[in-house]
């Protein structure tokens, strides 16, 4: 049976996402729902807190004002926009840019798990505390910023650097210099990880030829 690639899986998941915008909280419209975007599968995904006013204009994360800072950081850091798969913890603009709650969150959360098994990253980025929430519920993001952690996730280990929200490097500068040195450390920590992953594999092909 013909296997379906990771793009037309990603194409499916949005399209059932939209057809079902009656019964999700932040949207009235299909128009209303800002999906995933970039590389499937992807290395490196980002996960942000909600889109906002920008974003449900244009139906693209991060293109507003935190999302220009985090992509000229990216930039800077030589991490180029076309590795990665950038997306968000709700799908769609909360009011006034309000905090997402926790059962909108929950709403989205079936979406961003199949997206995040469809992208498949081998180092996830969370961008703030609701994202990182996910995967690291009881931290505080100004003790463990920068710093790769390894997780279980959904039966599968996943590594996670929690940063700042960019929104959060507008507001203060020494938050800003924060995310610029933990954006600088990326790339050590990506090869880091794929040999890590490279290891962990080699470690299961000898078990199986062993027993
Ligand atoms: N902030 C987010 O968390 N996500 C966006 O897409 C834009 C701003």
């Amino acid at each position: 049976m013909k296997q379906n690639s990771a793009w037309e899986k990603l194409g499916l998941l949005q399209k059932k996402l939209e057809a079902c915008v009656d019964d999700l909280p932040l949207a009235n419209r299909p128009e209303d729902i800002v999906h995933g975007e970039g590389k499937v599968p992807a290395k490196v995904m980002m996960i942000g807190e909600a889109p906002g006013y920008n974003e449900s204009v244009q139906r693209r994360p991060f293109v507003g004002r935190s999302g220009q800072l985090l992509r000229q950081i990216m930039q800077q850091v030589q991490l180029s926009e076309d590795q990665v798969f950038i997306s968000n913890i709700v799908k769609a603009r909360p009011p006034d840019n309000r905090d997402p709650l926790p059962e909108e969150i929950a709403a989205y959360k079936p979406f961003l798990d199949q997206e995040i098994q469809i992208v498949a990253p081998v180092l996830m980025i969370t961008l703030g505390r609701y994202s990182m929430a996910k995967f690291l519920p009881d931290v505080f993001i100004s003790q463990v910023h920068g710093r790769l952690h390894r997780v279980k996730w959904n039966e599968h280990w996943l590594y996670v650097l929690p940063m700042y929200h960019p929104a959060a490097g507008l507001r203060s500068t020494q938050v800003k210099e924060s995310f610029i040195r933990d954006f600088e450390k990326i790339h050590k920590i990506l090869a880091w990880v794929e040999h890590r992953l490279e290891v962990d594999e080699m470690k299961e092909e000898v078990a199986g030829a062993i027993f």
